[in-house]
């Protein structure tokens, strides 16, 4: 009997290598077991151009009504995808369209197994890194000083009263300067989003600044992420046993290095940027990489592979070659949506599912079978042999038949 899933959950198709797969995942490892309404939005790149890209908006819309959804990786269109597909505009970015609509913050999530080695040996638990996607140096106004002369800075308010003006440097030959700056209801959002979803993965959280040299600018990021900790978290927090802890920047990036994982790190723009691709390289493949968005309504999420449309491996599925691309981060877009809408509705046996198939996954992958990509990191060749991997239809029916003896049990 499928298990029913109250609330629908809104499904965004996609391009290529990442489109084929999505549709093998569905028809073998989702439909099957469950009675659920999807909502689907056709995000390919065809249709964007036929609906001149509303759809993209009509889905982040859906998103937001229905609190769930679930992406396949879509293609960003460049010069070359314009001439490939005869676009009439160089369409935006589908995530950065919805990002845009929905806010909210980006946290990338590993999928640890025992058998993939990892380049820091000790990260035997995810680390999920959150980055504050707005302003600092992204947002900066830099300046090339020339020659010498004084650089100020000064703020002018709006209601007439006094400006303040700083001197940041006399210069007495060139240079260079920059200015910046973040909004407190940015970092307000921010730090709720990660609290929010560190709640819902039950994972502690630090937060890092360089606050004993920037005392105000990151002394503030601080101090926030603390009334909000303190104001609207910490009893939740208490009550899961689960921790929040500020630290600098510095300390943490040596902790890295022999801590375990098993936690959420919000990051600063650039520490953010950073490390998140640090740490995605760290764990092995892109294939076992999820990402997922939390809006700071604390309640609307979008799961998806962090990874692209795997264009290479299409093209060779088109000529008919035998294809091993990982379907894992896809799969785990739709038990991460799944576990967060049963949060939702409150229904444990679809929580129960989603976990089932998770460890499904990753038994399958520690049992020996797995992708190439995979493959070639277990067996540390860039050529394993054909016994050492599995195609991509091959691997998602070895999961399928893993997680029917596990839920037989
Ligand atoms: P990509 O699709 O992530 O693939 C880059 C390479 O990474 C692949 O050629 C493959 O390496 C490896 N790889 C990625 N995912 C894999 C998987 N699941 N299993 C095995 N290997 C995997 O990045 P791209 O080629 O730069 O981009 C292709 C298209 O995707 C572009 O049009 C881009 O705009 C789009 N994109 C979309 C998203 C999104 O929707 N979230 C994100 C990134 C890129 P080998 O070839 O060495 O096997
Ligand atoms: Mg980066």
């Amino acid at each position: 009997m499928r298990i029913k899933v109250t609330q629908p959950i809104v499904e965004m198709t996609g391009d290529e290598m990442a489109d084929v797969m999505w549709g093998w995942i569905k028809k073998q490892l989702i439909e099957p077991y469950l009675d659920m309404t999807c909502i689907t939005f056709d995000l390919s790149m065809g249709n964007r151009e036929r609906t001149l890209d509303r759809v993209t908006h009509e889905a982040a819309a859906a998103i937001r009504e229905y609190g769930v959804g679930v992406k396949c990786a879509t293609i960003t269109p460049d010069e070359a995808r314009v001439a490939e597909f005869g676009l009439t505009r160089m369409w935006k970015s589908p995530n950065g369209t919805i990002r845009g609509l929905l806010g909210g913050t980006l946290f990338r999530a590993p999928i640890v197994c025992a058998n993939v080695p990892r380049l820091v040996p000790s990260w035997r638990k995810p680390i999920m890194v959150a980055r504050h996607a707005f302003g600092d140096q992204y947002a900066a106004t830099e300046l090339q000083i020339p020659r010498a002369g004084v650089l100020k800075l000064v703020f002018e308010p709006d209601d007439g009263t006094r400006a303040e003006e700083h001197v940041i440097h006399r210069f007495d030959g060139p240079g260079v300067a920059l200015g910046m700056f973040n909004l407190e209801k940015s970092i307000q959002d921010f730090a709720r989003a990660v609290f929010a979803y560190a709640l819902s993965v039950g994972l502690p959280v630090f937060f890092t600044t360089k606050n004993t040299i920037l005392k105000i600018y990151d002394g503030q990021f601080k101090r926030l992420f603390a009334e909000i900790f303190a104001h609207e978290f910490a009893s939740q927090f208490a009550a899961r046993d689960l921790t929040y802890e500020h630290r600098l920047i510095d300390d943490m990036a040596a902790y890295l290095l022999k801590c375990e994982g098993g936690f959420v790190w919000a990051c600063m723009n650039r520490d953010g940027d950073v490390f998140s691709d640090q740490a995605a390289q760290g764990y092995g493949s892109l294939g076992l990489m999820t990402s997922v968005l939390m809006c700071p309504d604390g309640r609307t999420v979008l799961a998806e592979a962090a990874h692209g449309t795997v264009t290479r491996h299409f093209r060779a599925w088109q000529r008919g070659e035998t294809i091993s691309t990982n379907p894992v981060a896809s799969i785990h877009a739709w038990t991460r949506g799944l576990a967060h809408r049963a949060r939702l509705d409150d229904t444990p046996e679809v929580t129960r599912f989603a976990e089932t198939f998770e460890r499904a996954c990753i038994a399958t992958i520690e049992s020996g079978m797995m992708t190439k990509d995979l493959a070639i990191a277990v067996h540390g060749t860039s050529n394993p042999s054909r016994e050492q991997w599995l195609s991509t239809q091959d691997f998602i029916t070895e999961v399928a038949k893993r997680f029917e003896a596990d839920s037989a049990t």
